[in-house]
């Protein structure tokens, strides 16, 4: 079966990893099938709507590479994929309801509504505005809310991650369908463009699943054949047993992508979050996934989410991407992640810097942090130095001394190439007598005052002998005045 589906988010701003997730199952189903991802904008809610929210759930979506077949910007036969612009067409078809006995227009004002909430509740007894039906209505005219006339029975249905269920009559009520300000509401305007724009699939956040009683009667109510559903669990904070907020550290997507987190690496871990095909394979490109997706491996219960694995997996896809494409296809997309030193340094040293350091990323914007001793010259502090715990073992005469021989070694090597650096660092190890840990220890730090580096001949030779040089003297001569 071909599967037509779609993404149907709200333009409220925040795009949030729950609400991408959402977006590459449908995506992941409708492709292997051969079928259709719709993208939706479901802006009928005017409190939440955020102005440049549905330019960013696109640019997202783009990114991350889940192309729609329908929708904005492409547009498709089942136009406009706004739903404020096609506020008509609910009418209409709540109008189509009334006809049929199925729904009314409702003059019932708020105080009234609110003192039967209020009575119900005095009298502890759920609160359902079908049993406070009015007995006679009048013809719908504008400003007046629209309900359906629900039909309350048991329903059975199947979700296709949930299982069988089922519920009763008392979850069925008189929903609203058309509001005041003559918009839809969610629940009844995804019912009709759904089913005019053929979607046989619905996948959605598992919020939805105590309103779908409702919707199985609208289905039932128009005689529509209902889609398949498919309930996505929530995604759980990382620690507690909550569902994954603002709060608990995880940032927005957009975020994310701003630290050099890649589209590959945040469609990976976001597929994964909540599926897996049964196997141990950890990493998986798009193609993969759409392979091997399967609506019966989604796991039922929430999935928790974890930035560190994230994290992981994004070093794992740079390291992935430059190891197949090569240093010059991986390059552009450092832009922006540079340190600002490295605005006046030209692409190829940058390359030469990255194709050392690459395999150290977690994400692109561990560049800033780690490279800026490849553009200028690191603060040095004596003091840290000295406090080094392989270095503090050694005298400052015993760690100038050993300065002096590196430098007098090093200055020799006529071709500077990490062959002949690697060669003179080991000579070094056997003249000097000292164990990697001090000697590297003190020309590591020397020349980068990093904690880590590449490994010292690589970064030797990527730094330059002129530059190494005048770095080690720098520091034998702050160690030499110390001295006297
Ligand atoms: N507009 C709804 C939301 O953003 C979409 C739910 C659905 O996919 O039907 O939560």
């Amino acid at each position: 079966m071909k599967i037509i589906t779609r993404f149907a988010p709200s333009p409220t701003g925040y795009i949030h990893i729950g609400n991408v997730r959402s977006a590459i199952y449908p995506y992941l189903a409708a492709k292997q099938s051969d079928g259709k991802f719709i993208l939706r904008i479901e802006d009928t809610d005017q409190a939440r709507y955020v102005e440049g929210a549905t330019d960013l759930i696109m640019d997202t979506l783009k990114w991350l590479g889940l192309e729609w077949d329908e929708g904005p910007e492409i547009g498709g036969p089942h136009a406009p994929y706004f739903q404020t612009q096609r506020k008509d067409l609910y009418l209409d078809w709540a109008k189509k309801l009334i006809e049929k006995g199925r729904a009314y227009a409702d003059p019932t004002d708020s105080d009234t509504i609110q003192g039967y909430r209020d009575a119900d509740n005095a009298k502890k007894i759920p609160y359902l505005y079908r049993n406070h039906r009015p007995e006679t209505t009048p013809d719908w005219q504008p400003g007046m809310p629209i309900r359906f006339k629900a039909d309350p029975k048991p329903r059975n249905w199947h979700d296709e991650v949930m299982g069988d269920l089922h519920a009763g009559p008392e979850v069925q009520d008189d929903i609203i369908l058309i509001k005041k300000d003559g918009l839809p509401t969610y629940n009844f305007a995804h019912i009709v463009d759904d089913f005019l724009m053929g979607i046989n699939m619905v996948a959605r956040g598992v919020e939805y699943l105590s309103s779908t009683p409702n919707y199985l009667a609208l289905y039932e109510a128009f005689g529509i054949d209902q889609p398949l559903l498919v309930s996505l669990p929530h995604i759980l904070a990382p620690t507690g047993n909550k569902k994954l907020g603002k709060r608990d550290g995880a940032k927005s997507v957009t975020e994310y992508r701003k630290d050099g987190v890649l589209p590959e690496a945040m469609l990976n871990y976001l597929a994964c979050l909540g599926w897996n095909d049964g196997t141990e394979q950890e990493i998986y490109t798009k193609d993969e996934l759409i392979k091997k997706f399967s609506l019966d491996r989604i796991q039922n219960s929430g999935a928790r989410y974890d930035e560190v694995k994230l994290l992981w997996m994004n070093g794992q896809w740079i390291r992935k991407l430059v190891d197949e494409q090569g240093i010059d296809t991986f390059y552009p997309r450092t832009a922006g992640f540079w340190p600002d030193s490295a605005a006046n340094f030209s692409d190829d040293y940058k390359k030469q810097v990255l194709a050392i350091i690459y395999d150290r990323l977690k994400t692109l914007s561990d560049l800033r942090e780690m490279t800026g001793y490849f553009f200028a010259d690191p603060t040095f502090d004596t003091e840290q130095l000295l406090a080094n715990k392989f270095l503090k073992k050694l005298s400052e005469r015993e760690l100038v001394d050993l300065l002096n021989v590196s430098i007098e070694a090093l200055e020799k090597i006529a071709d500077w190439n990490s062959d002949s650096i690697k060669e003179v660092l080991n000579d070094l190890l056997v003249k000097t007598n000292r164990k990697p840990a001090e000697l590297f220890s003190l020309i590591r730090l020397s020349i980068s005052f990093a904690p880590f580096s590449p490994a010292l001949d690589l970064t030797l030779n990527v730094l330059g002998k002129n530059v190494v040089l005048s770095r080690l003297n720098r520091v034998k001569e702050a160690l030499s005045l110390d001295n006297q």
